[in-house]
């Protein structure tokens, strides 16, 4: 039987430059793909026309002058994200990081000041001073707490108090939900799990269960969904797979399967990642998807999984990085989804998210870099788990293990 690896390869290559066929099916969908490509080949062309008299550049003056100034201020048009304050946070000194900004030591002492605010008196963190605590800005808080990385943001998380939120948070099944009363789906066993791992109040008793639940939400695509017998996706498949690295169980998953999932959802033309199938391309899954493949690949080559060399990478790392520098950079700074669609701190932190694990993880050896354009261009690297520096988890996993797990607290015990 023919290897696998190679099936999927000879498919890439053979398409590379191709547009979408609608094979003379015109849908809205497929309109839209028109509509995406026709946009972006453009900026291809001009590019491939120069090959060699022009390189690719990463505005890095740009991008970090407007993720400076929204430390400070926000416009009007982030009100929306009101209970997502700490995320806005994260976003932007994760991207400060990755560009290798530093940041002023007034300016990371009042974010450390404004999450010690959002912090909820019975553990967790809120969206916003006053509100639900929740695990997604838990989640946000507690990486940009240890993005910053001092002894006085360490000191803002109440482990005690956030262990016994996460027990309030834990199902029978071994699912949680997001908040008390509130849904439940992938991103809350990987928020659960990444904060739990880096703050040192992980228990076997807490997770009893989660793998398990995980699992059962890879479907027949391959890829997962955000509870069981849902559509695949990029977001719930990074949780999930992220979540079980974490746990140590990653072999409850067809990762073959879910391997052929990921690798397709590099688009042919655009060489970004698309979120879910027949979907359009989209800077942010950059990471989301971009960010599994360091994870199996380590996995499928620990496994001796003789199609996986580390000189035998399953994903076209030159071609997303293009894509991030041709398509997705604003002139004036910050990234965005794709040509057309406005910046924002979302896109800017994933976008450069997925441009660092391209960069570093794209030779499937973290020592080998592979940089598209100006070796100014080069990120600090991030890590595949929790998306922060893996000198950042390092240092946050030390500071941690100096203290002791905290008991469980009693309402839990049963
Ligand atoms: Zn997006």
């Amino acid at each position: 039987m023919a290897d696998p690896m190679e099936l999927l390869r000879c498919e890439r290559d053979s398409h590379v430059t191709e547009h979408l066929q609608d094979d003379s099916v015109p849908t809205e969908t497929s309109a839209e793909q028109k509509k995406v490509e026709n946009n972006i080949s453009a900026l291809f062309s001009a590019y491939k026309k120069n090959q060699g008299k022009i390189q690719l550049v990463l505005e890095r003056e740009s991008h970090a002058h407007y993720l400076r100034k929204g430390l400070r201020y926000l416009s009007d048009s982030y009100e929306c994200l009101d209970s997502s304050r700490p995320w806005i946070c994260y976003w932007i000194v994760h991207s400060m990081a990755l560009l290798d900004e530093l940041i002023p030591e007034s300016l990371a002492s009042d974010v450390c000041q404004f999450l010690i605010h959002c912090q909820d008196p019975n553990g967790g963190f809120c969206g916003g001073p006053g509100q639900q605590p929740h695990l997604a800005p838990t989640f946000a808080a507690v990486n940009a707490l240890c993005t910053i990385g001092t002894d006085e943001t360490f000191d803002v998380i109440n482990r005690e108090k956030l262990l016994a939120f996460l027990w309030s948070l834990k199902q029978a099944d071994g699912s949680f939900t997001m908040h008390i009363g509130g849904e439940v789906d992938v991103r809350s066993a990987y928020c659960a799990a990444s904060v739990a791992s880096l703050t040192n109040i992980m228990t076997s008793e807490l997770f009893d269960g989660t793998a398990e639940w995980i699992a059962r939400c890879q479907n027949w695509e391959g890829g997962i969904g955000g509870v069981p017998g849902m559509e695949a996706h990029g977001g719930y498949t990074f949780c999930g797979l992220a979540a079980l690295v974490i746990l140590q169980r990653v072999q409850l998953l067809d990762l073959r399967s879910l391997l052929r999932w990921v690798t397709c959802r590099q688009m042919r033309f655009e060489g970004g990642f698309q979120g879910r199938c027949n979907k359009l391309v989209d800077g942010c899954y950059s990471f989301w998807q971009g960010g599994l493949l360091p994870l199996l690949h380590r996995t499928l080559h620990a496994e001796g999984d003789s199609a996986i060399s580390l000189g035998n990478w399953m994903f076209d790392e030159q071609a997303l990085q293009e894509y991030i520098l041709l398509c997705c950079q604003c002139p004036s700074g910050g990234l965005l989804d794709k040509p057309g669609k406005s910046r924002d701190f979302y896109h800017t932190c994933y976008c450069l998210s997925g441009l660092s694990i391209a960069q570093h993880f794209g030779s499937g050896d973290i020592l080998h870099e592979v940089i598209v354009g100006v070796a100014e261009n080069r990120l600090q690297p991030t890590h595949p788990v929790y998306n922060i520096g893996p000198d950042k988890v390092a240092q946050a996993v030390v500071h941690f293990m100096k203290k002791a797990v905290p008991e469980t607290p009693n309402s839990s015990k049963n």
